[in-house]
């Protein structure tokens, strides 16, 4: 089973996959975690999209494209968390799924008001270490700035910054958002309000990709 997770940064997208990963077994490819531990690595990927990131752009269709054929799992639930985020990478996806002889099952969108997403990014916090996520009113550390798992340190992502947060906002109204018609036309997409609680939208995601109708 193959699910896309759709909405703006900050909408709480990766906080459900990892809950999905933990509780029933999906894979949670996160384009954004690849892309970030590549940065950190300073791989040739990494370099590239940097610049992108720090911007609060897209990186290149082509870069990601190569990226989900090297990571997309032959086998097994699989979150797509981050991707895809453009029309052409929505094309990109199907046509790789077709040659497997696959198909996506759904996509959930995470829809949630620009305030709510404003909030959420800027109280993020990332354990630097192990990747776990937090905020700082929604969902502190038990100790300020440490890791409750492993005892990193928590820090904010650059492209969680006001300056970028806008510029994020404009390029998924711009790029991402088209892709809600897209998959509308194609009677898979599924619509969440984000602005619910972390276990009140847990229930919600789990009795949807449980239903087979
Ligand atoms: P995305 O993956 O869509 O960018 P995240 O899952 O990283 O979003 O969530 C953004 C921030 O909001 C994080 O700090 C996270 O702890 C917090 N968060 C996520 N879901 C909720 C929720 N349902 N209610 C309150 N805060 C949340
Ligand atoms: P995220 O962690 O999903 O918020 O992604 C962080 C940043 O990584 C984005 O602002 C983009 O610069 C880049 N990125 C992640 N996924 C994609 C994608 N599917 N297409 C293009 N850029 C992406």
């Amino acid at each position: 089973m193959i699910v896309v997770f759709l909405g703006p940064p900050g909408a709480g997208k990766g906080t459900q996959a990892k809950l999905l990963s933990q509780r029933m077994g999906f894979y949670h490819l996160s384009t954004g975690d690849i892309l970030r531990e590549a940065v950190k690595k300073q791989t040739p990927l990494g370099i590239k999209a940097k610049e992108y990131m720090d911007r609060g752009e897209l990186v290149p269709d082509s870069l990601i494209i190569a990226l989900i054929e090297e990571y997309l799992p032959e086998k097994g639930g699989v979150i797509l968390d981050g991707f895809p985020r453009t029309i052409a990478q929505a094309e990109a996806l199907e046509s790789m799924l077709n040659a497997k002889g696959k198909k996506l099952s759904k996509v959930i969108l995470f829809d949630s008001p620009d305030e709510a997403i404003i909030d959420r990014l800027s109280g993020r916090r990332v354990c630097s270490s192990c990747g776990a996520l937090y905020h700082v009113k929604y969902n502190p550390p038990k100790k300020d700035e440490i890791c409750d798992f492993c005892g990193g340190s928590l820090v904010q992502r650059e492209d969680d910054k006001e300056a970028v947060v806008e510029k994020r906002l404009e390029v998924y109204r711009k790029q991402t958002e088209p892709l809600i018609d897209f998959y509308r036309k194609k009677n898979i997409i599924y619509r969440l309000d984000a602005t619910k609680g972390v276990e009140e939208l847990f229930s919600e995601l789990e009795g949807i990709i449980k239903d087979d109708g």
